[in-house]
């Protein structure tokens, strides 16, 4: 791809164009299952369980990149999902920590990474984040596990 698609391609990821977090969204793709609507985002599980119980909480009222976008009840209403989303994945994993992450670089729409870390996990200590692409394996479970973890999950949501 030239420097000129890549620009182009970002642009519209940017612009909200080709977003593949805006709606349609679909309840499960390779990346993500459904867990299950909150007020202002929608609570999705990640389907690398390297670290046992990653979420992912889309904003989904709009096309935004990031919290500076957001109205003030915009803002409050997706932190208070991302609370509640906290408590339910730390209720059930039990983790030794909670990392949250706001990034966009792959895909520029809101969104919050909710990562539970543990003593023993493989980068305790460090942020989650890499910079040679598969220093740290994905972990994928059986359509069963995640059935598990996603109804764990909608469970411990109020
Ligand atoms: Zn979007």
């Amino acid at each position: 791809m030239s420097e000129g698609e890549l620009g182009q391609r970002w642009q519209q990821l940017i612009d909200g164009t080709t977003c593949p977090f805006c709606h349609p969204r679909p309840d499960s793709n390779e990346y993500w299952l459904l867990v299950q609507q909150l007020s202002a985002g929608t609570l999705y599980l990640d389907r690398n369980q390297t670290y046992r119980g990653k979420s992912l909480l889309i904003f989904d009222r709009r096309h935004v990149t990031g919290l500076e976008k957001l109205s003030t009840d915009e803002f409050l209403e997706f932190t208070s999902d991302l609370r509640v989303a906290a408590h339910a994945v730390a209720s059930f994993c039990a983790p030794d920590l909670m990392n949250y992450a706001s990034l966009g670089n792959v895909i520029p729409h809101l969104h919050w990474h909710i990562i539970p870390r543990y003593g023993n996990d493989p980068r305790w200590g460090k942020p989650i984040y890499t910079t040679s692409e598969g220093e740290v394996p994905e972990t994928l479970l059986r359509a069963q596990e995640y059935e598990q973890l996603t109804d764990s999950l909608r469970n411990a949501l109020p």
